[in-house]
């Protein structure tokens, strides 16, 4: 038997060396375009940065190898060109000396691939726009970035490739931004989980420009890239990553079935509408294991299985392709994301009525050294609680996690039987009961009623008559909570029944969730009926609320902090906090630096990614140094330096010399007083900070209307107040707006500045404008519809302000 491949990567590979295996006469000959057969180009990101150096170990082997081991003829540089079904015959055309040739076959297999996309957008065609297929497009942009010792990129598109992309660009010392057209980037997890992955990004200095696609490319001296925003990105190089598209042409020309996805029509034995023509891989159209419907999932290991099968099926061996769950995993800095089966998205599209739990935990158990936190989302019917899939988010171990429930929708399994799974622990490992155990709890626990979740992006249209309830500690709620909530810790839930009213709906939260369980369990067996828990908690809440808000105030802490260095420090006493939630490494470092002489040195290892910001807040607060904070794995080490602030010192070091101003208004004539009293204090050298807050947000809208994703309430209230500060009105003698145009004229007369010549002034002069976080939430702002220059801060960052002023005034 004469079988002809053609490509010879993945599949293609995959299938020659099965079937010889299997038929050790057969004639087997595997055309590939290109100069390998077999690289991994999985790799190829890695290598772009030198992360992978030697450029030989992508080569898995070699056509030599091919011959030597396997008796397999693989000539590259050789395309094939035309199939002539009928007649069984292939035309192939040798890429070196362009001469054409026919070779024939009993049984032909197409694994070509997919190509990346590549839309006629204006200017694409510069030659500093790259694509990342194979390994002489690595060799392109590697040689490319050394020669014209490139500095910035803009990677377009988030998927795998773009993301892996812009990561290793970025390991290459490249200034890297990333343009994605859809709200999120990796559309494979849903948007919370999106959350993690923007946060973990712009941490690591990407900048994201989310919701945007490109207009066009403009070659003027350097490239820029416009946005359909109209924004424009000064950059060295691109990165086109939007997306593959399976190779169809040649199927196509000969004939073949196309399925309505775009890829090959094959059946399970990978058998095209031609009974003597197999295809595999990324060009074929395959089936969602979930929904078993059509689906394109361009990944290495479905084409791998399936070269496997196609070759048992070719030699006589039945064996069927079983449709794909999309398994997959990337690493973005120190974070793995990964993710098996169906997401919200397709699960909502097909009309699927679904439940899911998210199971905060860590990689092993919280007390063996380097516990790193993860997040585990699992996806399951509402009717029969068949897995349908499952997102995790983390440092260690959440591969085997996503495997875990990988395996089990393979063989539909329920939610319920991930309680009985046995899988293995010690301490270094997991946890006797792992957090796949524990999703199988939640989510058996919600089937059963018992555990009633509430989805944090209810939290949107929760209605007024809903009661939100913070069950954490003390310590916990200081470090931020969610807006109107009130506090009542779970230890006092059961004494303060009589302040919880029976006839409002309750919502419970804590950090991660399992407190307020048990708050609504206790609450439940009180009689209280409409009572829930947040799923996911706070620290899910925080990670969304952070991306959605990317210039927290955590965010600008962060960006104060030393900068990460290697330089050798000697410290006096060590302490682990790795495994511990917040306030608990706050708590650990304060109680032992107390042991410490003046100036000695503290080191604290910790894995909530939290620590970052609040060890910066408790040294200013508390006088301590801050030396050095690193970052590494996921676990985060800070050192401190012990500084007993003495009262004099303390005065020094809080000078009170700063001037702070609340701004509560929207009226003209209070905005105009507390610009010009910001102005004067700036100009005499003080450092002034004007805390916005409520009706005084409206002094700082732009005027034009901005898009924004915005709720029916919100938009409403949007409309209702004043855009820009044009709109703005006095406080008195208004007389229907006759007031407010009288004084603009009387200050033009004067020559006096209006209110945005001000505002420029104040930006000028220095002075910090700091939005209130909470307000803009209950006024229904969005960041983006707030001037230039403004920061967004919680009541925190005021306080700390404050605290340093000599006049603090409210307007
Ligand atoms: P390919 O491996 O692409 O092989 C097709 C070959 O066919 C090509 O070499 C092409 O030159 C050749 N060819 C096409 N037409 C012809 C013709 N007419 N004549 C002769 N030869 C032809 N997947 C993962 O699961 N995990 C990852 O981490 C991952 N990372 C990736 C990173 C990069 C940069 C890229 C590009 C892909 C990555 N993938 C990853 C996807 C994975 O590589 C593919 O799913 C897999 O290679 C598909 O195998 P295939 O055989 O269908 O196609």
């Amino acid at each position: 038997m004469k079988i002809v491949i053609i490509g010879g990567v993945a599949g293609g590979a995959s299938t020659a060396a099965r079937l010889r295996r299997l038929d050790e006469n057969a004639t087997i000959i595997m055309f590939e375009r290109g100069e390998h057969v077999s690289f991994a180009n999985c790799g190829i990101p890695y290598y772009c940065s030198d992360v992978i150096s030697d450029r030989e170990k992508l080569l898995v082997s070699t056509p030599k190898m091919f011959e030597e081991l396997m008796n397999i003829e693989a000539r590259t540089f050789s395309e094939v060109i035309s199939i002539n079904k009928d007649k069984k015959i292939v035309t192939i055309k040798d890429l070196k000396t362009n001469i054409e040739y026919e070779e024939t076959y009993d049984k032909l297999v197409l694994s070509p691939g997919a190509f990346p996309v590549k839309p006629p957008i204006e200017g694409i065609n510069d030659e500093r726009i790259f694509t990342v297929r194979n390994l002489n497009d690595a060799d392109k942009i590697k040689n490319y970035i050394k020669s014209n010792n490139s500095k910035l990129a803009v990677v377009i598109g988030a998927g795998f490739i773009g993301v892996e992309m812009a990561e290793n660009l970025k390991h290459f010392g490249l200034d890297v931004s990333i343009v994605e057209l859809s709200e999120q980037v990796m559309t494979p997890v849903d948007t919370e989980i999106a959350s993690y992955i923007h946060n973990h990004l712009r941490e690591h200095g990407i900048n994201l420009y989310l919701g945007d696609g490109v207009k066009r490319f403009k070659s003027e001296g350097n490239l820029i890239v416009e946005l359909n925003s109209n924004k424009e990105i000064q950059t060295d190089l691109v990165i086109f990553a939007i997306g593959v598209r399976p190779e169809v042409k040649l199927a196509k020309d000969a004939g073949l079935e196309i399925g309505q996805t775009g890829g090959i029509k094959v059946n399970e034995y990978m058998t095209t509408s031609d009974d003597e023509i197999y295809a595999v891989g990324d060009a074929v159209e395959s089936t969602d294991a979930v929904m078993n419907n059509s689906a394109l999932i361009p990944l290495a290991g479905p084409a791998n299985r399936q070269g496997r099968i196609c070759a048992d099926n070719i030699a006589g061996i039945k064996h069927t392709y079983k449709g794909t769950l999309g398994s997959s995993i990337i690493k973005i800095f120190d974070l793995t994301i990964a993710s098996t089966g169906n997401n919200e998205k397709s699960l909502k599209r097909n009309g699927i009525n679904y439940k899911k739990v998210y199971i905060h935990g860590l990689s092993h158990a919280s007390y063996y050294p380097k516990a790193l936190p993860m997040m585990l989302k699992v996806l399951f019917s509402e009717t029969d609680g068949k897995i349908l899939g499952a997102q995790a988010v983390g440092y260690e171990g959440v591969d085997k996690r996503i495997d875990v429930i990988s395996t089990a929708i393979k063989f539909n399994a329920t939610i319920n039987d991930l309680t009985e799974l046995e899988l293995t622990y010690a301490p270094p490992f997991n946890s006797a009961k792992d957090l796949v155990n524990l999703a199988g709890m939640a989510g058996q626990n919600v089937l059963a009623d018992i555990y009633k979740p509430f989805y944090i992006e209810e939290l949107a249209s929760l209605s007024s008559g809903s009661l939100i309830i913070d069950v954490r500690s003390e310590m916990e709620r200081t470090l931020g909570f969610i807006d109107d909530s009130r506090h009542i810790p779970l230890e006092e839930i059961r004494t303060k029944l009589n302040e919880i009213p029976k006839d409002k709906q309750i919502i419970l939260y804590c950090s991660k969730g399992f407190k307020s369980y048990m708050a609504q369990r206790i609450l439940q067996q009180n009689g209280y009926d409409n009572v829930y828990s947040l799923s996911g908690g706070y620290l899910l809440y925080r990670e969304i609320k952070k991306d959605k808000n990317p210039p927290l105030i955590e965010a600008k802490s962060a960006e104060n902090l030393p900068a990460n260095d290697n330089t050798p420090v000697t410290v006096s006493l060590q302490i682990d906090a790795c495994g511990m939630q917040c306030p608990g490494p706050i708590m650990k470092i304060s109680s032992a630096i107390k042991n410490l002489q003046e100036n000695e040195t503290i080191e604290i290892k910790v894995t909530d990614q939290g620590f970052k910001s609040d060890i910066v807040s408790w040294c200013k607060s508390t006088g301590n140094n801050l030396i050095k904070v690193n970052s590494e794995a996921g676990i985060i080490s800070a050192i401190v330096q012990k500084k007993t602030v003495n009262n004099k010192e303390n005065e020094l070091m809080h000078s009170k010399d700063s001037k702070t101003l609340v701004v509560f208004s929207q009226d003209l004539d209070k905005a105009l007083a507390s610009f010009i009293i910001a102005n004067g204090a700036a100009a005499t050298g003080k450092k002034v900070t004007m805390f916005f807050t409520f009706w005084g947000l409206n002094v700082l809208r732009r005027p034009e209307a901005v898009k924004t994703q915005k709720g029916l309430i919100d938009r409403m209230f949007g409309l209702m107040m004043p855009r820009g500060t044009e709109n703005l009105t006095l406080s008195k003698m208004n007389m229907m707006g006759l007031g407010s145009i009288m004084m603009r004229w009387v200050m033009k007369n004067k020559n006096v500045q209006t209110l945005q010549e001000l505002i420029e002034q104040a930006k000028q002069n220095g002075v910090e404008l700091i939005a209130c976080q909470m307000s803009l939430d209950v006024m229904g702002l969005k960041q983006e519809e707030l001037i230039d220059g403004v920061t967004i801060g919680g009541v925190a960052n005021y306080i700390e302000k404050a605290e340093n002023s000599d006049v603090n005034l409210f307007i």
